[in-house]
C-alpha cells in the first residue's frame, strides 16, 4: 500500500470512528476489511467515485427495541432487542440471532458488516443482517426462553420476511429458540413460509444443519493444508468453544483423524491429553444439550483431563487451533504462543475470534490462516440452501446437502486463492485478504449496477 493509500485509510477509520463512537467491534470489523480493499480498489476509479466502502460501511438500517417479558417468579423483566441490516445489494438480507448478556449493537453491528462479506463469498444470493438482544438463557427455565421469544418476534416479525431478511441462529439461539420465534411468527402472519433457517426437520428444516458450521470449517482447513500436500490427520488440535460450532469441528476433525485436545466455555477450558473422541464428543453433546451443562464436569466423567479456570487454551501445544466460541478470543500475545508453539494452521470457527494484533502475527509469520468470514461460512451457506428447499417445497438428502457443502466450502477457498495469492510469495495465500476482496468485488459490481441508493 502506497503512503498516500495508508493516509486515506486512515482517514476512513478515523471517519468509522467519530460516526460510530462506542462501538469498537464495529470498526475493528471494518478497519480489518478496509486495509485489505484500499489496497485493492486504488486504481480502480469507480469503486470511488461511487463511495462504495463508505456506503457498505453505513448499515442499511439498524432496528432497535424493547422486548418485556414475565420471569416464572411473575417479576417484569425488560432486555433490549436488535436487528441490523447491513446490505441487501444481492440477496435478501441474511444473518444470526445471538441472545447473550454481551450483545450490544456494536458486536451486532460489526457481525453483520462480517456477514455481508460472508454471504457473498458462498456464492449465493444473501444479504447481510444479524440481530439478537442482552438476554441471557442461561438459568432460564424452558417456559421464561419462550415468553422471551415470542415477545422478540413480536416485533421483529415486522422486520422479517422470506424474501425481505431471514434469520438463524447463533450463540444462546438454537433449535429450542428458533422453534418458539417461528411459532410466534406463524401465528402473528398466519403464514408458513422460510422466515427463520435452523428450523427442525418436521417443519422445514434442513438436513445438515447443524453440522455445516463446524464440519465447513474443517473441510476449509483441509482444503488449506492439501493445497500443501499435507492433511489433518495425526495433527493435535486445540479447540476453544463447547457449542454448536465447536463440537461439530472437534466432531469432524476427529473423524478426519486428528487429536482434539481441548473445548471450552466462558467458565474455562478443559484439557484431555489423550483426545476427545466420538465417545467423549456425544458425552459433552448430551450434557450441553440436555443438560445446559458447563465444561468443567469434563473432568468429574474423563478423571484423565484437567480444568483450567477462566483461561483460553491457546497455550496447549498444538498443530492446528480452531478458536470457536466468540469474538476476540484469541490475542496477538495468544497468537505468538501459538506460533512459537508450532501451531501451522488457524481456522475460525467463530466470527472475528482473532483481534486485529493477533490477525497480523499470523499474516506475518505466514501460516495457513483462514478468517471466520471464509472458514465459518458452511453454515449459512446450508440456511440459504434450506431458504431455497423452503422455497421449492422440497426436501433435498443428506448426500446431496453434504456434497453441497463441500462444494461451497471448495468454491470459497478457490476464491480466495484467487485474490490472496501473496506475489512473489512461493505460492503462499493470504486468506484474510483473499476473503475480504472476494467477498467485496461481488456486492460492490451489483451497488455499482444499482447507481447511487
Ligand atoms: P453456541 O451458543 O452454541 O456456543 C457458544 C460457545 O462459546 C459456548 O461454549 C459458550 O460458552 C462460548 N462463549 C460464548 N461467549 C463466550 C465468551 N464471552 N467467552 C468465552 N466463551 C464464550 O454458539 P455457536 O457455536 O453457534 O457460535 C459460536 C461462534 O460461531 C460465534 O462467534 C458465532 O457467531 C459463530 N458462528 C456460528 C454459526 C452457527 O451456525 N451456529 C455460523 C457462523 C458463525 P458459555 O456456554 O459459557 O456461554
Amino acid at each position: 500500500m502506497s503512503v498516500t493509500d495508508h493516509v486515506d485509510l486512515e482517514r476512513f477509520v478515523a471517519g468509522v470512528h467519530k460516526r460510530n463512537p462506542g462501538q469498537p467491534e464495529y470498526v475493528q470489523a471494518v478497519r480489518e476489511v478496509a486495509e485489505d480493499v484500499f489496497d485493492y480498489i486504488a486504481d480502480k476509479e469507480q469503486y470511488h467515485e461511487y463511495q462504495i466502502l463508505r456506503r457498505i460501511a453505513e448499515p442499511d438500517r439498524v432496528v432497535s427495541f424493547r422486548v418485556c417479558w414475565e420471569d416464572d417468579n411473575g417479576n417484569i423483566r425488560v432486555q433490549r432487542g436488535w436487528r441490523v441490516q447491513n446490505n441487501n445489494a444481492i440477496g435478501p438480507y441474511k444473518g444470526g440471532l445471538r441472545f447473550h448478556p454481551s450483545v450490544t449493537e456494536s458486536i451486532l453491528k460489526f457481525l453483520a458488516f462480517e456477514q455481508t462479506f460472508k454471504n457473498s463469498l458462498t456464492g449465493l444470493p444473501m444479504g447481510g443482517a444479524k440481530g439478537g438482544a442482552n438476554f441471557n438463557p442461561r438459568g432460564k427455565s424452558d417456559h421464561e426462553v419462550m415468553r422471551f421469544c415470542q415477545s422478540f418476534m413480536t416485533e421483529l416479525y415486522r422486520h422479517v420476511g422470506a424474501d425481505v431478511d431471514v434469520p438463524a441462529g447463533d450463540i444462546g439461539v438454537g433449535p429450542r429458540e428458533i422453534g418458539f420465534m417461528f411459532g410466534q411468527y406463524k401465528r402473528i402472519t398466519n403464514q408458513f413460509t422460510g422466515v427463520l433457517t435452523g428450523k427442525a426437520l418436521e417443519f422445514g428444516g434442513s438436513l445438515i444443519r447443524p453440522e455445516a458450521t463446524g464440519y465447513g470449517v474443517v473441510y476449509f482447513l483441509q482444503d488449506m493444508l492439501e493445497r500443501r500436500g499435507d492433511t489433518v490427520e495425526g495433527k493435535v488440535a486445540v479447540v476453544s468453544g463447547s457449542g454448536n460450532v465447536a463440537l461439530h469441528a472437534a466432531e469432524k476433525l476427529s473423524q478426519l483423524g486428528a487429536k482434539v485436545v481441548t473445548l471450552s466455555d466462558s467458565d474455562g477450558f478443559v484439557h484431555d491429553p489423550s483426545g476427545i473422541d466420538a465417545e467423549k464428543l456425544a458425552w459433552v453433546k448430551a450434557l450441553k444439550s440436555n443438560r445446559r451443562g458447563r465444561i468443567a464436569e469434563y473432568v468429574d466423567r474423563f478423571p484423565g483431563a484437567t480444568f483450567h479456570a477462566g483461561q483460553r487454551p491457546w497455550a496447549v501445544p498444538c498443530e492446528l487451533a480452531l478458536p470457536c466460541a466468540t469474538q476476540n478470543e484469541l490475542t496477538g500475545d495468544d497468537a505468538r504462543t501459538l506460533v512459537a508453539n508450532g501451531c501451522i494452521a488457524v481456522a475460525e470457527g467463530a466470527n472475528m475470534p482473532t483481534d486485529l494484533d493477533g490477525v497480523h502475527v499470523f499474516k506475518d509469520e505466514r501460516i495457513l490462516f483462514a478468517p471466520g468470514k471464509a472458514a465459518n461460512a458452511g453454515g449459512v451457506a446450508v440456511s440459504g440452501l434450506e431458504m431455497s428447499q423452503n422455497s421449492a417445497r422440497i426436501s433435498w438428502s443428506e448426500e446431496q446437502l453434504r456434497q453441497h457443502l463441500i462444494d461451497i466450502m471448495r468454491g470459497i477457498h478457490e476464491r480466495c486463492v484467487a485474490y490472496g495469492a501473496v506475489p512473489g510469495g512461493d505460492g503462499h495465500v493470504d486468506y484474510v485478504r483473499g476473503a475480504n476482496i472476494a467477498g467485496f468485488v461481488k456486492v460492490a459490481d451489483a451497488m455499482l449496477a444499482f447507481g447511487v441508493v
